[in-house]
């Protein structure tokens, strides 16, 4: 069968993509080789933080906003709550570079920000003990997203908007001929004038079939829940944080629905090949004796571990985002190295990469983005 366009791996990035090419009116075919969304990427665990004063660089902030601002649309669209206006407190020292490109961001940008001595912190939410070298900077406005939620939302309009999805089925060629591309898995072919790729752990292999040798290291991380019995962390009153502490860099979630306060470590992780199974989150080892660690140092209410998962990150060697047309076919989208931070991004890159294919183009700055800056 032949379609306008196939998007190989339809998780955060390719699912969101689906529903826009499919809304623009392409004939879309979605290949994914689970079920999205599933707990065998980078997306499962129930949320995401998402930040608008970007830690990671300033040149962040206009994809953040525009991102936001298609949440709020699917929320409008579907009438499903997936953001949560928790708020996110940012801390660490104040000369930190994630510290002063966040008081950059929200300085260039106009973005509330308050910016607390940890004593301030302390007695605003005494579920944590902020220690007296590092500031807080609280953002009202941003908050948390239904990760699994917002996959299923963008999957069920991007069906309505006639996209085909075929479901546990992994490409395993891609061939390439007379602008055309023709796809395969073990049961099918398929054809289409245009490619998406975003195949998130996966993406070096497929990326390998289109001639491109990309820096993209699969690593293992791990995350966990821990008890909340004191009802100190519920996401009325608690916000998401994102730590830079001198241990590394640690982030988490409020206790939403009773699920406990979520914690990971956002930094380290082992090298993996995705097509091996993850090791599962040690509860007795490093993984957990981690975790306990940061709380001890930082919101020390809670120690009582309920259950960890492991998910997996695509990490380039600048941990910026690789959004781009394919250097030699101006017919293939790509979007990968997401860096354990591109969640929050997957409404406007899924936008980005459905303009890129229509027209080639896009109004958003991609150039930091760039595969060339790995040539
Ligand atoms: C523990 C953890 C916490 C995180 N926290 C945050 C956060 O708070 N905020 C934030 O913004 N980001 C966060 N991230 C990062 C964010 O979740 C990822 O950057 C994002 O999910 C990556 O999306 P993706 O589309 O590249 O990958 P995925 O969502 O994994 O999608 C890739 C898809 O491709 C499919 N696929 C792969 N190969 C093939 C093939 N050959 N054929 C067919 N299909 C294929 C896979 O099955 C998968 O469905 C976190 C990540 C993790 C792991």
């Amino acid at each position: 069968m032949h379609y306008d366009v196939i998007v190989i791996g339809a998780g955060s990035m390719g699912m969101a993509a689906g529903y826009f090419l499919a809304q623009s009116g392409k004939r879309t075919l979605l290949v994914d080789s689970f079920n999205p969304p599933h707990n065998r990427g980078s997306h499962h665990g129930d949320t995401r933080i998402i930040r608008h004063a970007y830690g990671e660089g300033v040149k962040y902030v206009p994809l953040a906003l525009k991102a936001q601002e298609l949440w709020n649309d699917l929320e409008e669209v579907t009438g499903k709550q997936l953001f949560l206006p928790t708020g996110v407190l940012n801390a660490g020292y104040e000369k930190s570079d994630f510290i002063q490109n966040i008081i950059s961001s929200s300085k260039t940008y106009s973005l509330k920000l308050e910016i607390l001595d940890s004593i301030e912190v302390n007695e605003r939410w005494p579920g944590f003990t902020l220690p007296d070298n590092y500031i807080g900077c609280f953002e009202p406005t941003s908050g948390v997203l239904k990760c699994e939620e917002c996959i299923e939302a963008y999957r069920e309009l991007a069906e309505q908007n006639g996209a085909d999805i075929i479901t546990n089925s992994k490409v395993k060629e891609i061939l390439i001929h007379d602008e055309r591309v023709t796809i395969k898995t073990d049961d099918h072919t398929f054809s289409a004038d245009a490619l998406v790729v975003s195949a998130g752990a996966w993406s070096g292999n497929l990326l390998s079939m289109l001639g491109l040798d990309l820096p993209l290291n699969p690593v293992r991380k791990t995350f966990a829940w821990f008890d909340d019995k004191e009802d100190i962390y519920n996401n009325q009153k608690y916000p998401a944080f994102s730590f830079e502490t001198s241990e590394g860099m640690y982030y988490g979630f409020p206790n939403i629905d009773g699920a406990g306060l979520k914690v990971g470590r956002h930094d380290g992780g082992e090298t993996m090949n995705p097509d091996e199974a993850i090791p599962e989150f040690d509860e007795l080892e490093k993984d957990a004796t981690d975790l306990k660690q940061f709380l001890k140092h930082y919101m020390p209410s809670t120690q009582q571990l309920k259950y960890g998962k492991t998910c997996m990150y695509t990490v380039t060697p600048d941990e910026d985002f690789i959004i781009d047309l394919h250097p030699n076919y101006s017919n293939i989208a790509i979007a990968s190295g997401f860096s354990g931070h591109g969640f929050k991004f997957s409404s406007v890159v899924g936008q980005i990469l459905s303009e890129l294919i229509i027209s080639g183009k896009t109004e958003q700055d991609i150039s930091p983005f760039s595969i060339h800056r790995f040539s």
